[in-house]
């Protein structure tokens, strides 16, 4: 039985019988089936049913932040954000199967165009940090361009996915269309990946199983998206906004409890300003506030799980050098408080590894290239910040640095209308903007004769 918990109280939020691969095959099955039908809707029709899916999701957004909530132990505020991004992803994708335009190019002896083909049938994996979310990213580009798809949650987090598959069929996406497999990623996600009749695998997810991903497609040459982890830099230049910059550094590692594959958990600091930014950020620090996700004014929750709480420990040992640390409620939920690491060698474990956890590294940097140097110095490159109120050097800056999504004076970095992606074993592909219909379609280049000879 899969005991499905609130991580902020230890509850049992739900029984499941976990599926197993032979569930997956029979849900590879009904996508297999639907497709040449759902291929064939109209580009009109499929584009309203999509603005009605859109407008249920919006009517349930609510009851699946609340779900959201209670399952990842985040807090609502950021659920009900979270709930708005979904929304927003299906209406901005929901116009595009009239848009999937494709090229007339002129060639010798006839006219050459092209058309942009649905896939099949679309298997989508996706973590437990932003379940529906991350889902959305998916699902809502998947759809419009006519694929059909099976959808896997995280084991730990399968509620919102599950009353996806619900909402889908009630706004009137036909049966087989969405399939919904809650199951362990061994077996059903394993099964999804290796699948004949599986065009496509959307995997976000550790850089880790990525590559079983990559290596698991490879058999039936499968497409495949992967958005893996990241250890983002925060360059943070003397001639910055030293204030702003430090009451926003710590929101951008622990947003979702630093369960963020953007988090900017390595802050780089030019040396000259060092002590200062240190002391400027320790309020924001201890002023987190950690506590009841379902309390309007929580910043952060609980981590996702028992096991997840230890390997994040193991990186915060009892000689860490701890140089400010936030607070955590007592009495049951898998608590772990903001802490800030420095100083650290930027080779350290600590800074090297994707940690997953509130746990930030603060390095100094000499000067500009040396800020380069060391923000590059990674496996990853998925985001990172730039500080500084030179403008040209902002620019430089951000042309130098190895990462699929960047921002000046800011942390945030995710936009429906905007990439999103990794460079290096940060993963393959984009998500979201209009970039993402490419990677849910195949192109196709036809020649028509006008011409004899
Ligand atoms: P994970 O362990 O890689 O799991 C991701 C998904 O893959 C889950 O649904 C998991 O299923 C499934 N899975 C596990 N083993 C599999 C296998 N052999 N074949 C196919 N599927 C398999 O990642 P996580 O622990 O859930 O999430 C944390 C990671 O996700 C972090 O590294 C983070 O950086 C990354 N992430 C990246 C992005 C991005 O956009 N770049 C966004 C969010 C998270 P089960 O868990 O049910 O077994
Ligand atoms: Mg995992």
């Amino acid at each position: 039985m899969l005991e499905v918990i609130n991580p902020a109280t230890e509850g049992v939020l739900e029984r499941l019988e976990p599926a197993t691969a032979e569930d997956a095959d029979a849900a590879v099955a009904l996508a297999k089936a639907a497709f040449p039908k759902w291929r064939a809707v109209e580009p009109a029709d499929r584009s309203r049913l999509l603005h009605r899916l859109a407008d249920a999701l919006e009517s349930e957004k609510e009851h699946l932040a609340q779900l959201e909530s209670q399952n990842v132990g985040k807090p609502i505020s950021a659920a009900r954000g979270e709930m708005g991004m979904v929304v927003d992803t299906f209406r901005y994708y929901a116009g595009a199967p009239e848009r999937l335009l494709g090229d007339t190019i002129p060639v010798t002896g006839g006219v050459n165009m092209t058309f942009r083909e649905a896939l099949g049938v679309v298997a989508l994996i996706v973590p437990w940090n932003f379940p529906l979310t991350i889902a959305s990213w998916k699902l809502a580009p998947a759809l419009v361009a006519g694929n059909t798809v099976v959808l896997k949650p995280a084991e730990l987090t399968p509620l919102t996915a599950m009353e996806f598959g619900r909402i889908a069929l009630e706004a009137g996406i036909p049966e087989g269309v969405v399939n919904v497999v809650v199951g362990p990623g061994s077996a059903v996600g394993r099964r999804l990946t290796e699948h004949p009749d599986v065009a496509k695998v959307a995997f976000t997810g550790s850089t880790e199983v990525g590559k079983g991903i990559m290596a698991g497609a490879a058999g039936t040459i499968k497409r495949v998206t992967l958005e893996l982890g990241g250890k983002s830099a925060n360059v943070v230049f003397a001639d910055a906004d030293l204030e702003r910059a430090a009451a926003s550094a710590p929101d951008g590692v622990f947003d979702n409890a630093g369960q963020d594959c953007c988090a900017r958990s390595r802050i780089l600091v030019e040396r000259s300003v060092f002590d200062e930014f240190l002391s400027l950020m320790e309020p924001a620090v201890k002023g987190f506030r950690v506590g009841n996700p379902l309390d309007k004014d929580t910043q952060m929750g609980p981590l996702v799980s028992a096991g997840h709480r230890e390997k994040v420990a193991s990186y915060v040992p009892e000689d860490a050098p701890v140089a400010i640390r936030g607070s955590v409620p007592d009495g049951k939920g898998y608590w772990f408080p903001p802490t800030v690491l420095a100083p650290v060698s930027h080779d350290d474990r600590v800074a090297t590894e994707e940690i997953f956890g509130p746990v930030a590294v603060v390095i100094p940097f000499e000067d500009e290239a040396d800020a380069i140097r060391l923000a590059n110095d990674t496996v990853y490159g998925l985001s990172g910040s730039i500080w500084t109120e030179n403008a040209a050097r902002a620019l430089r800056v951000a042309r130098r640095i190895e990462t699929g999504v960047l921002s000046v004076n800011s942390n945030t970095s995710v936009r429906v209308a905007t990439p999103f992606g990794g460079f290096k074993q940060s993963g393959v592909g984009r998500e979201l903007g209009p970039h993402a219909l490419d990677y849910y379609t195949e192109l196709k280049s036809v020649y028509v004769a006008t011409e004899e000879g």
